[in-house]
């Protein structure tokens, strides 16, 4: 049996469901980030994953198949993470977007969600703008802010939840755990 548990963006945010899935688990997959968010419940085994791969896809479906195997995703498994990648129940978490939203105070059908990861996402930015949606991207400390801001107000949102969390208007990326909210002119 394999659950993919959502462990929220940063400390303080699991849910009681996703705490009783991890103390029940045998075995215990994630990131170091999540495992160390998640450590306190775990009581089975803890294996960190330094990088997902398919061929730690199938040792944890192999895995799945004998024993309770709890995946840990940051945030939420749904929101680019690994819920789509892994066979198994989902129990959803706090992801970095809610995080993002609530210092924002803006509402998610305001926006499109667009994931800027190692990837080119300024034509989805401005598909955003044209049917009147900011845009709320998943970026990293190598993200080309300097084009956004061609034609948008980019407010940069790093390390929610954490100590050294920082909310700033015209300054760069600092951190790889990094929103940025692409506001229209
Ligand atoms: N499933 C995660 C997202 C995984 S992709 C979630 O729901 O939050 C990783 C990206 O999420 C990072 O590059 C960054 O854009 C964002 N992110 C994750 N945690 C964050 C945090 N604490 N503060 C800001 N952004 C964060």
């Amino acid at each position: 049996m394999i659950t993919i548990v959502g462990v929220g963006a940063a400390e303080g945010y699991l849910t009681e469901r996703a705490i009783k899935e991890i103390e029940s688990a045998e075995v215990v997959y994630g990131s170091r980030r999540a495992i160390e968010i998640a450590k306190k419940y775990v009581k089975g085994k803890a294996v960190v994953i330094a990088k997902f791969n398919e061929e730690i896809y199938r040792k944890i479906a192999e895995e799945g198949k004998k024993r309770k195997v709890v995946v840990l995703s940051t945030g939420d498994p749904m929101v680019s993470g690994l819920g789509k990648r892994i066979e198994g129940e989902v129990e959803p978490g706090i992801s970095s977007v809610q995080l993002a939203l609530a210092r924002l105070k803006i509402d998610l059908t305001e926006v499109v969600v667009i994931d800027g990861h190692a990837r080119e996402c300024l034509d989805e930015v401005l598909k955003a703008f044209e049917i009147g949606r900011d845009a709320l991207i998943l970026a990293d400390s190598k993200f080309d802010i300097k084009k956004l801001r061609e034609f948008a107000n980019v407010v940069v949102l790093e390390n929610l939840g954490y100590e050294n969390e920082r909310i700033c208007e015209n300054c760069e990326i600092k951190s790889d755990l990094a929103i940025l909210f692409a506001k229209r002119r």
